[in-house]
């Protein structure tokens, strides 16, 4: 029996392959494996393998109607040069933790695990669906996504790629990046809201029956690049089996006995992905979910309930800035008892009132997590720490959950080694990194800063950022959250 997907909000089923190139379910639900599979390769193996060959053993579990020649071949386009060193995600200790770095493909950023992978999937999809529109990629981003994205589908036949960011949410570096994106099938466009309204107006797109058949008219489709697609979960399992592989190997931990994992949160697709490596049988003690100031997943699991009728913050940690963590509904789903009914009511709650509650023998559910978070101060504090202790600098979102790891072992002593989900490159915010390593760094530039931090950090400047230092700017469009479809529409040409 070949592994199926279903709706979070119905009864529907689908393949693998046909749930990545929807990316959300008719119903506006989101696609779950019917069940986790298990790792059918003991942990000894894989700690003998490199990157690609444990990404095979995850994604040939999940991605069941691929073939092995087409799932091999997608994983060997995918993580190649584009990535900076060999091992694709090191892992380096610092002070009493490991740091896995998620940060060495091609925008320097976690999601480039995903979504150097993901064209290669959804293409492989269209081709096995007999799908002959054009794909049309509708992204939100907070900042790293949507370059990520980019860079993965820039000139992919059969393609194009739109993406949505918040004019004044994302870092200058993040910017540049994204309007300096090349090939003729990308198209960026600022807007006047925050993440949330940029992903609450795509995923509105997404729910518009008239807008689908509009578009089929005319010979396209939609999908999603976001983490609600599972073509995106999927590849980020595999890092989590690798590092516990890892650890395995550079004795950091006995076969068996488990690690704790801690992961900077926003829209919960990174953390799902480590309950599901749990899930495969990965020994995972706890599951540490770090937020920022924007902490309503730290409410959530601490009260059971969900409420994003709160400020809204915009922090160092620009990419976790969130209020509706998407991702969360799969969680919600699993703990109900895999109840679509339930869920649906839950989430049409939250549309309603922006809230909702959790029952008492959902909470139970939960016992795998341990929330926390850093406030803009205790980031700074922590990447200063950190690098005064051992030297090494970490990004602010990486900070973010280190400086939550630091106050869980205060709190609890727990001492199970410990892996942090290093999500992006300190270059990608040189300038929260170096003012909270010394105020003195303030009055340089952009540049200036980043030729510091690589004194500072002692390694050297990563691609993608002396691709920025001059290239054209390719991409100057804004538009109000109300005419995001009408922006869309106009560069089809509809
Ligand atoms: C996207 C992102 C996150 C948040 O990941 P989620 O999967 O959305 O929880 C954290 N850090 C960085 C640098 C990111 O780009």
């Amino acid at each position: 029996m070949s592994l199926m997907y279903k709706s979070t909000r119905s009864e529907q089923k689908v393949t693998a392959s046909y749930a990545i190139l929807k990316g959300l379910a008719d119903d506006g639900g989101l696609f779950v494996p019917e069940v986790i599979p298990a790792l059918d390769v003991p942990m000894s193996e894989l700690a003998g393998m490199g990157y690609k060959d444990v990404a095979y053993e995850v994604m040939k579990l999940f991605l069941a109607d691929f073939t092995e020649t087409e799932l091999k071949s997608c994983i060997d386009h995918a993580y190649d040069e584009k990535f900076d060193t060999k091992e694709i995600a090191p892992l380096v200790k610092a002070g009493n933790a490991w740091y896995l770095e998620l940060f060495h493909g091609a925008t320097i950023a976690f999601k480039d695990m995903a979504l150097s992978i993901l064209p290669h999937l959804m293409t492989t999809a269209a081709k096995k669906n007999n799908v002959h529109n054009e794909i049309v990629i509708l992204t939100a981003t907070s900042g790293d996504t949507g370059k990520a994205a980019m860079a993965g589908f820039a000139d992919v036949p059969g393609t194009r790629i739109v993406v949505f960011y918040p004019k004044d949410g994302v870092s200058p570096v993040q910017e540049k990046q994204m309007v300096t994106q090349k090939g003729e099938n990308t198209f960026v466009v600022g807007i006047q809201g925050n993440f949330d309204d940029a992903q609450s107006g795509v995923k509105k797109m997404f729910g518009d029956k008239a807008l689908a058949k509009e578009l089929a008219d005319h010979g396209y489709q939609f999908s999603s690049a976001n983490s609600i697609n599972i073509g995106r979960l999927v590849p980020q399992v595999a890092y989590y089996v690798y590092a516990y592989a890892m650890m395995l190997k550079k004795g950091a931990v006995k076969e068996g006995n488990p690690i704790n994992i801690v992961v900077p949160t926003g829209n919960f697709g990174n953390i799902l992905a480590a309950f599901y490596a749990k899930q495969m049988g990965v020994p995972i003690g706890k599951l540490i979910c770090a937020s920022n100031r924007n902490k309503v997943l730290f409410d959530f699991f601490t009260t059971g309930t969900y409420d994003r009728n709160r400020d809204f913050y915009v922090t160092s940690s620009p990419s976790m800035d969130i209020l509706i963590s998407s991702n969360l509904e799969r969680l919600i789903y699993r703990i109900a008892g895999e109840d679509s009914i339930k869920t649906l009511e839950m989430m049409t709650e939250l549309s309603k009132t922006g809230k909702y509650q959790i029952t008492d023998a959902m909470k139970e559910g939960l016992a795998d997590f341990y929330a926390g978070y850093a406030d803009e101060a205790q980031t700074a504090e922590e990447i200063k720490a950190v690098f005064e202790e051992s030297g090494y600098v970490m990004d602010t979102h990486t900070a973010v959950a280190s400086g939550v790891y630091r106050k869980y072992t205060e709190e609890t002593k727990d001492t199970t080694p410990t892996v942090i989900a290093s999500t992006a490159s300190p270059f990608k915010f040189a300038r929260s990194v170096m003012t909270a390593i010394d105020p003195k760094y303030g009055a340089l530039s952009e540049f200036e800063l980043v030729d510091e931090l690589v004194k500072t950090a002692k390694v050297s400047e990563p691609a993608a950022v002396t691709e920025i230092r001059t290239a054209p700017v390719r991409h100057n469009n804004q538009c109000d959250v109300c005419d995001m479809e009408k922006t869309v529409k106009a560069w089809l040409g509809i």
